[in-house]
């Protein structure tokens, strides 16, 4: 995760617009069909009617969900990011659809809990792989009074004079570390459980946090293990709905992150805020509102 590529566009034809499934993708397609009711229905049902303390529980069905999904196969991390764009971009709608049907809280568990290690996966580079490449993870990008704002990168939205909100984690650069300091927003998926983070971050690499635009914020992407030192969680939040995903803060007191876990810098990392953003919605929205059938 994440580069950004053009990838080719839909063709209108006569008919209107092609849809065809390959044979490949119909196959995947039935897995991920049967597994959402026959396996995330039932479990779905009993989570709804948790409390959020006993949702997150060592006996909590979750587990037992989550080691049934990576069991299936239906998502072979490794196999999907040596996929190209082309085929990604038409494979995870095509998955999480069939997910989100089956149960739409354990589908959204189960996309931000894999980002990380899905985006470890795709820098290729073997040491990150192993550290982050299949431990169940949390995406960080909203935070307290940075909400929405998260998705204007370039600060394109921002009124005439103003910056950005800096928000409430940033981050410095301190020799071979990362310094991290603040709370997420209490909505970040899976957060009571992860145990790694891809986080994207107002960083501060020398001259300040504000871009040289004036505008925007320095953004960087980093993976970071959620064991170190400094590191906290906020409580399960309480939800009206998707109650089987576990939500909540993560803080940061002065944390040390090194710096080889940087994945992107400047302006690479606001292209990968953006595809991280174009690959969540791709899914999420499939998830959350599945077609009817
Ligand atoms: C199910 C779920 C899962 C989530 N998972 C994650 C996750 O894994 N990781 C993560 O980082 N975050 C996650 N979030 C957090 C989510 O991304 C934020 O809640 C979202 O960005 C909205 O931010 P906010 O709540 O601060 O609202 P705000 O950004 O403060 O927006 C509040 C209201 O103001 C409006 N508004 C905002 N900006 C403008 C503007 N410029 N002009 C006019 N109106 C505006 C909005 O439309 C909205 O109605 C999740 C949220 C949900 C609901």
């Amino acid at each position: 995760m994440f580069n950004l590529e053009t990838i080719d566009l839909p063709v209108l034809g006569f008919r209107g617009l092609e849809a065809d499934l390959t044979e490949e993708e119909q196959a995947i397609q039935e897995v991920a069909h049967r597994f959402a009711e026959e396996v995330m229905r039932p479990i779905g049902e009993k989570l709804d009617r948790m409390t959020p303390e006993e949702v997150v529980a060592e006996d909590s069905p979750l587990h037992d969900y989550m080691r049934q999904i990576h069991e299936s196969g239906i998502l072979d991390l490794g196999a999907l990011a040596e996929m190209d764009n082309q085929q990604k971009s038409r494979i995870f709608p095509i998955i999480f659809e069939e997910l989100g049907w089956g149960d739409s809280g354990l589908a959204i568990a189960t996309l931000a809990s894999s980002m990380p290690a899905f985006a470890a996966h795709n820098t290729g580079d073997p040491e990150i792989i192993e550290r982050f490449g299949s431990l169940p993870g949390c995406w960080l990008a909203t935070q307290p009074d940075r909400g929405s704002d998260v998705c204007d990168m370039r600060g394109v939205e921002v009124y005439e004079g103003a910056n950005q909100f800096r928000g409430n984690l940033t981050c410095r650069m301190d020799g071979e570390d990362v310094i991290v300091n603040g709370q997420s927003s209490a909505w970040v998926s899976y957060a009571p459980l992860a145990q790694t983070a891809l986080a994207y971050l107002p960083c501060d690499y020398g001259k300040g946090l504000v871009h040289e635009n004036g505008r925007s914020l320095n953004i960087i992407a980093l993976l970071i293990p959620l064991d170190l030192p400094g590191i906290s969680r906020g409580k399960p939040l309480d939800k009206l709905g998707q109650r089987a995903l576990p939500q909540g803060e993560v803080f940061f007191n002065e944390v040390r992150v090194p710096r080889k876990y940087i994945i992107a810098t400047e302006e690479d990392a606001v292209t990968s805020v953006t595809a991280a953003l174009t690959f969540a919605n791709m899914s999420s929205q499939q998830a959350q509102y599945p077609a009817i059938f």
